[in-house]
């Protein structure tokens, strides 16, 4: 189990989520990637692992309407396409902010 981030942070007029970890680990996670990398099993089919939707088929102006701590494991993301069923956990969010597959 990752330690939890030591900062989380949602900022809105850039779109992004702010992340730092105990280590000293920065991101700046976009949020239309975020929002296209969400592991929940109407995203990712659960017995073939098979990504369903994925950063492109995710509107540029995505925004989370609310966002949650669940337990001391995971953030609960509420985006404004009304999908709210993915759970980012430490482990998920740590590997997304290591493969920075958004570029910056
Ligand atoms: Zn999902």
């Amino acid at each position: 189990m990752s330690a939890p981030p030591t900062r989380l942070k949602s900022i809105r007029e850039e779109q992004v989520l702010e992340i730092a970890w105990p280590d000293g680990t920065e991101a700046r996670i976009p949020f239309r990637y975020l929002r296209g990398r969400c592991p929940c099993a109407s995203c990712v089919n659960e017995f073939t692992g098979k990504r369903m939707v994925d950063v492109l088929d995710i509107p540029e102006g995505i925004l989370i309407d609310a966002a949650e701590l669940t337990g001391n494991y995971a953030l609960k993301i509420k985006w404004n396409d009304r999908h709210d069923t993915g759970l980012y956990t430490w482990e998920h969010l740590r590997e997304l902010c290591d493969r920075n597959e958004w570029g910056g």
